[in-house]
């Protein structure tokens, strides 16, 4: 756990699941990335899902930034990304450091809605395939405007990344909280919002900081570790030369404000403390998230 003002914060492992090695590095050959990572014989990767979880001193503001695949996949479509999602990792993590339930969360960011940051927003509400039921039920979900109609309207490059199950139970509810603009506030003292679009249009990156801390949920900007390397960039991204250039404003935050990122899908770390050797960022300290 680490403590950033008002905000105790760690990074919980919601689960696993694998995508192909090619797509999360997009230009790079296999001879430079397969050493670095953990490849099955279909040419998949080992991906942590995480959810971050900040929960203030006086336990009234409990926020959740992304939710994983959750628990909405029959057997075909499990196996076909091995998903091993972990339905009660962040009920666990709740109780264990806080004695609190899911009842108690009070917001979700939802960085984006592809099924692997925000399939866990909602369960089945009977029969698998029928209605759905928000999984936080006092929590209000907050994304961007621009993301939530690109959700709805997806590019065909995206289109698979979306599925309208996750989040249907959106349309039309109070618990929807859309932000707007190029530098949407953010809601809570201690926190700020960063937009990111080279992934995915609208990306909505929290930022906690105080006057000596900041820490960066870099969301599909930088999925994991290994894609501190500026051109591993993943295939599945819209624009990924706009991705190439987030990624250094990310580098100089972390050069001006000594700020540490956390990683929504790096199974080895939750997040890290940087280092640049000849400008190049590599993780110096794994962060106790
Ligand atoms: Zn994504």
């Amino acid at each position: 756990m680490i403590t950033i003002g008002e905000f105790d914060i760690i990074s919980v492992q919601t689960g696993t699941f694998r995508l192909d090695g090619g797509a999360m590095f997009g230009v790079v050959p296999k001879v430079l990335w397969k050493g670095h990572e953990d490849v099955d014989d279909e040419n998949r990767i080992l991906l942590a899902t995480r959810t971050l979880v900040a929960v203030s001193k006086d336990r009234s503001t409990v926020v959740l930034v992304d939710t994983g695949n959750g628990t909405k996949w029959d057997e075909k479509q499990a196996a076909r990304f091995a998903i091993a999602h972990d339905e009660t990792a962040i009920d666990r993590a709740l109780a264990e450091h806080w004695g609190l339930q899911r009842d108690n969360v009070t917001d979700v960011i939802a960085t984006h809605l592809h099924f692997d940051h925000n399939g866990g927003l909602a369960d089945w509400a009977d029969e698998p395939g029928g209605g759905t039921r928000p999984a936080f039920p006092n929590a209000k979900v907050w994304l961007h405007a621009g993301h939530w109609h690109h959700a709805n309207t997806p590019t065909e490059k995206d289109r698979g990344s979306f599925l309208r199950h996750d989040f249907a139970f959106l349309d039309g509810s109070s618990a929807l909280q859309l932000v707007e603009g190029d530098s949407p506030a953010a809601p809570w003292d201690g926190v700020r919002f960063m937009l990111s679009h080279g992934h995915t249009p609208y990306q909505l990156l929290p930022v906690f900081f105080d006057d000596s801390h900041e820490l960066i949920w870099t969301g599909d900007a930088i999925p994991t570790a290994s894609h501190l390397r500026v051109p591993w960039v993943m295939a599945y991204d819209n624009e990924p030369l706009k991705t190439i250039s987030e990624k250094y404003a990310i580098f100089e935050r972390v050069r001006q404000n000594d700020a540490c990122l956390a990683f929504p899908h790096d199974h080895r770390l939750g997040g890290g403390e940087l280092d640049f050797a000849k400008n190049k960022p590599f993780v110096a300290r794994t962060l106790d998230l």
